[in-house]
């Protein structure tokens, strides 16, 4: 089954919310609608959207603002931003780009314009999702083909594992504190608990075997997959001893 992208629409006009809502859900996309903010930033908080359509002029926050703060934001920094705006002026459209847009449509808009612009950005970001090989030392994942090797041997792992796998191995050394992965891997952490992330490390570090010393839990923080786990053994011991 093919996901439908979700796209957060952050519009005040509500006649151009529906009108783009519609259009959406007939082209396989979920929408979801935010009329200010305050409601665009619990949705965000909510579920991580695929794409989010962020009108220029909004009451309160303005769009451009919202654009910046969630840009910084490590958690929504990677989501596309289309900003709607009213305002074709170049210096605009250069302001909406600096603060952090991807693309910008400028109204009055055609609804085809509006889906090719989201397909464009969606494809944009689809290489960071997409096949290859990754290798960790001697660890080698090759995403197309669905294998997992360890120096050779073929590793035998579940769908979940192996996505798992695939994220903390594109993003090695770096710490994933448990919401992270539910957001990255899973995509939405709505009706999952944090303890899932738990489980599946476990049932992954089982099927990693000799491997499993890679991932490594950092007490209080998640997550990480390393390249050197002998020298954070070496150093944990040695703490060790000096207590
Ligand atoms: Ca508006």
């Amino acid at each position: 089954m093919k996901m439908m992208p979700r796209v957060l629409v952050v519009e005040d006009e509500e006649a151009i919310a529906e009108l783009i809502a519609v259009n959406l859900r007939h082209n396989g996309f979920q929408p979801t609608w935010a009329r200010d903010s305050e409601t665009a930033q619990r949705e965000l908080d909510a579920i991580l959207p695929d794409v989010i359509l962020l009108d220029w002029m909004l009451p309160g926050e303005s769009g451009l603002s919202l654009a910046r703060k969630w840009r910084k934001d490590l958690r929504t920094k990677s989501v596309p931003i289309l900003m709607l705006t009213a305002r074709g002026d170049e210096a605009d459209r250069v302001a909406g780009l600096d603060a952090g847009a991807d693309d910008y449509i400028v109204k009055p808009f055609s609804t085809k314009e509006m889906l090719a612009r989201i397909r464009a950005v969606l494809r944009r970001r689809a290489p960071e999702q997409a096949g290859g090989t990754v290798a960790i030392g001697a660890l080698l994942l090759d995403a197309s083909t669905y294998r997992v090797t360890y120096e050779g041997e073929l590793l035998k792992m579940g769908p979940t594992e192996f996505k798992l796998l695939h994220y903390l191995m594109r993003n090695a050394e770096r710490v994933h504190s448990r919401g992270q992965l539910l957001d990255k891997v899973w995509g939405d952490h709505v009706f999952i608990e944090e303890r899932t992330v738990d489980v599946h490390v476990k049932r992954l570090r089982e099927a990693l075997g000799a491997a499993s010393v890679l991932v490594e839990t950092v007490r209080g923080a998640g997550y990480r997959l390393t390249a050197q786990p002998l020298a954070a053994a070496l150093k944990k011991n040695a703490a060790a001893q000096a207590c």
